[in-house]
């Protein structure tokens, strides 16, 4: 089964071909046939196209952004013309599945996209502006460009829809939960792929070991997990909840919106441009979103780069908490995406308070670029996990399951 695999946010559009033959999915991600990146930020008025193939062709070019779908079907040609080609026409693909940002109260698994799909991830958009419109998107040029294909929607709200009502559901008045305003949470796909993962790491049955997962990367967030399923999670009605990230803020006093629409008279456009794009790491250092440059700037001595770390790694600590108390006990924390694979320091950072669970980090297996392995000490009480998330694959395997 050949699947094509498109993963779209806000300013990037990463797809990708896997080929799983054979009558069960394999244990490790397999190897792209092909794979492709349009990075519609690098020049005004241009989309950088990137692709590379499994024969180790590669092809790099920029093209002017006239419409979204006019890029996307010119990455799309890279899969069947030219030095990158991999197929010899789109009908060689059986299946598209698309990483769908919100799925809202009605999808607790992935589907076949009918037009009643498209419509709910257009509905759903009010609470995912920055995603799904670019999810239907994606959609929707696969079907001007490879037809009558079949295509699945995999959310990310999928894995934490049987989360305890307790959990779930926010203390504001009962019409919130009639209203579907509940705590729906997001990174399923990554948190998916990182249980099973963790799983087969530790060798044990998925549903026999509890989970705090770390998936920080642009956007940050955790889930616990108890008998194979998220039974907490730190974002939200939107993924905006939760800890704090690059670029937004995570949980605040609801009070200070308030405050911000009475005092200074704030649009709704005004208060979500500062919750999602100018708060964060970003927000608080006035640098960047993103932690590599901030450890740069503290060890340049600024402190306002130290604060921002330091928010971000009391938040962290305070949710990792949080998440114990739901769990009621811990067999292994696993960090995941670019700083939670990347960072050694914060994973020594949030791991650093709960030594006195007997949670021990080991500081050599830390330091040495982690992937897929343990790097707790032999007598930690707790494992610690670094994981390099595979969501394209665990996107690829729900393609799969639905149809083998
Ligand atoms: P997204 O949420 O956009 O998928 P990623 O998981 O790719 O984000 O994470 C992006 C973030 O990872 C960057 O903003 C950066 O802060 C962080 N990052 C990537 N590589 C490193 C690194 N080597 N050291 C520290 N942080 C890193």
């Amino acid at each position: 089964m050949k699947i094509l695999v498109l993963n779209a946010g806000s300013s990037t559009q990463k797809s990708c071909v896997y080929e799983i033959t054979g009558d069960t999915l394999p244990d490790e991600p397999l190897t792209l046939l092909w794979e492709a990146k349009v990075d519609w930020t690098h020049h005004q008025g241009f989309a950088e196209i990137e692709v590379k193939t499994a024969k180790g062709e590669q092809l790099q070019e920029e093209i002017p952004a006239d419409s979204r779908t006019q890029v996307m079907a010119h990455m799309l040609d890279t899969l069947c013309k030219g030095s990158t080609q991999v197929i010899s026409q789109p009908s060689e693909i059986d299946v598209v599945g698309h990483r769908v940002v919100h799925g809202g109260k009605d999808y607790h698994e992935s589907v076949v996209i009918t037009e009643d799909v498209k419509q709910a991830i257009a509905r759903l958009a009010v609470l995912a502006p920055d995603h799904n419109p670019a999810n239907l998107e994606g959609i929707e040029a696969v079907e001007q460009h490879l037809g009558t294909v079949t295509q699945v929607a995999v959310f990310d709200t999928a894995f934490h829809s049987h989360l305890p009502d307790a959990a779930a559901i926010y203390p504001g008045p009962y019409e919130w939960v009639e209203q579907g305003i509940r705590r729906y949470g997001f990174h399923g796909i990554s948190h998916q792929y990182c249980a099973q993962r963790a799983a087969h790491i530790l060798g044990r049955d998925l549903a026999s070991v509890r989970l705090i997962i770390c998936h920080l990367g642009n956007g940050c967030s955790l889930a616990a997990i108890k008998n194979g399923r998220s039974i907490d999670t730190t974002m939200g009605f939107t993924p905006l909840d939760g800890l704090m990230m690059g670029s937004r803020s995570g949980a605040v006093d609801p009070g200070i919106l308030i405050h911000l629409l009475r005092q200074f008279d704030n649009s709704v456009d005004e208060l979500n441009n500062v919750l999602n794009h100018a708060s964060g790491l970003r927000g608080i250092s006035g640098i960047s979103n993103d932690m590599r440059q901030i450890r740069e700037a503290i060890s340049q001595g600024n402190s306002r780069a130290q604060l921002a770390w330091d928010i971000y790694v009391h938040r962290l600590r305070f949710y990792i908490g949080a998440m114990l108390a739901s769990l009621g006990g811990l067999d292994a924390l696993v960090f995941t995406a670019g700083v939670g694979e990347n960072n050694p320091e914060v994973r020594a950072a949030a791991c650093e308070a709960f030594t006195f669970l007997g949670l021990k980090l080991d500081s050599e297996k830390n330091a040495h670029k982690p992937v897929d392995v343990d790097i707790a000490t032999s007598n930690s009480t707790v494992r610690i996990l670094v994981i390099h998330t595979e969501e394209d694959w665990e996107i690829a395997c729900e393609c799969w399951r639905l149809f083998e």
